[in-house]
């Protein structure tokens, strides 16, 4: 089969590789659909590295996916051949203390697609994954769709962390794919006030189609100071999708006594620091945000009901010939990119 790897820093071929076969009574073959390209995808693709995981060439790349199940293992019960599925890229152990506990998110002994050293990546033409991380997607929902419910479950999986009150005013950092999916999240559970910033003005325009009541650009206004003006008794809860000391200090600055910031967005460096005094003082909760847990299902739900439109996030297309095209798209910001898709086989 075909697939994608990352063969050095800002360089990724297509090569050829033995397709994968089922191992176990409980594996799934997928045909690969469309894959969704993600930030953390950039990042091995860029620097070769997120925190400890270094990237080994040639190494698998791609975890977003929308596919359909073309075989199984014996003992696979919920899915046949043919249905089409949104994957869950996390394989889980199912018997260390996190597992048991009902966070598989935390396995001490996971695999997740493309991570350095681990699973397989998406971007190829068949992927074998566990059952249990196979989400069946109704008739009406696409297969773009389908690759873009990881990142939904993300966000959804945040907003739920927060346990946003109704009339909570809520402020996004960063306006990428991932900030856009904690609005949508957002916008869908409650009412509440949103308060959304990017450095690209084109993400701050879908921010507002999204739902935003106010959008704001570092570059041209001191968003603390303005944000403040509106709400002078300060945020509830802040979500920080961007991972730069900025937004990290942004986040601080907005927050009510009381407020939690929820921080979502992945550093390029090793440490960012906090004002203790600050964070003391005003009792504010940091509370860190790995991936997701259990929200692959309900997001499928809130895409298929209506109550979330994703198509609007979805700007390029491109060809699994045209993967490296994607990722400089991605990487580089350029032309309103928000999400780009690689099309596998359809
Ligand atoms: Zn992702
Ligand atoms: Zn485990």
């Amino acid at each position: 089969m075909k697939a994608a790897f990352l063969t050095g820093i800002r360089q990724l071929e297509i090569r050829e590789t033995p397709s994968p076969e089922i191992k176990g009574p409980h594996g799934v073959l997928l045909r690969v659909g469309v894959v969704g390209v993600c930030g953390s995808d950039v990042h091995y693709y860029t620097t070769g590295r997120i925190g400890s995981l270094v990237v080994k060439y040639p190494e698998w790349t791609g975890h977003e996916c929308g596919g359909t199940v073309v075989g199984m293992g014996e003992e696979v019960n919920r899915l046949e051949v043919g249905q089409r599925v949104a994957v869950d890229p996390l394989i889980p152990c199912g018997h260390c203390d996190q597992c048991l506990s009902g966070r598989e998110h935390t396995c001490r002994n996971q695999n997740f697609l493309a991570c350095p050293g681990q699973g397989p990546g998406s971007l190829a033409e068949y992927l074998v994954m566990p059952e249990r991380s196979c989400y069946p997607i109704p008739n009406g929902m696409t297969m773009v769709q389908a690759s873009v419910i990881e990142p939904l479950s993300i966000g959804l999986y945040a907003q739920r962390l927060a346990e946003m009150p109704p009339g909570a005013k809520i402020a996004i950092l960063g306006s990428g794919p991932i900030g856009l999916c904690v609005l949508l999240a957002s916008r869908a559970a409650c009412d509440c006030t949103v308060y959304a910033t990017d450095l690209l003005d084109e993400r701050l325009a879908m921010a507002r189609c999204c739902g935003a009541n106010w959008t704001g650009n570092p570059k041209q206004t001191d968003v603390v100071r303005a944000i403040r003006e509106l709400e002078p008794l300060g945020i509830d809860f802040v979500f920080e999708c961007a991972g730069q000391q900025e937004t990290f200090d942004q986040a601080v600055e907005l927050l009510k006594p009381g407020g939690t910031v929820l921080m979502i967005g992945i550093p390029e460096v090793d440490r960012v620091s906090f004002s203790i005094h600050t964070l003391r003082r005003q009792e504010i909760r940091l509370q860190s945000v790995r991936r997701q847990n259990n929200c692959m299902a309900p997001a499928i739900e809130l895409v298929s009901s209506g109550a979330i439109n994703l198509d609007q996030l979805v700007t390029h297309h491109f060809s699994l010939a045209e993967t490296k095209k994607a990722f400089d798209l991605v990487a580089d910001y350029r032309d309103g990119v928000v999400k780009a898709i690689v099309h596998v086989s359809e």
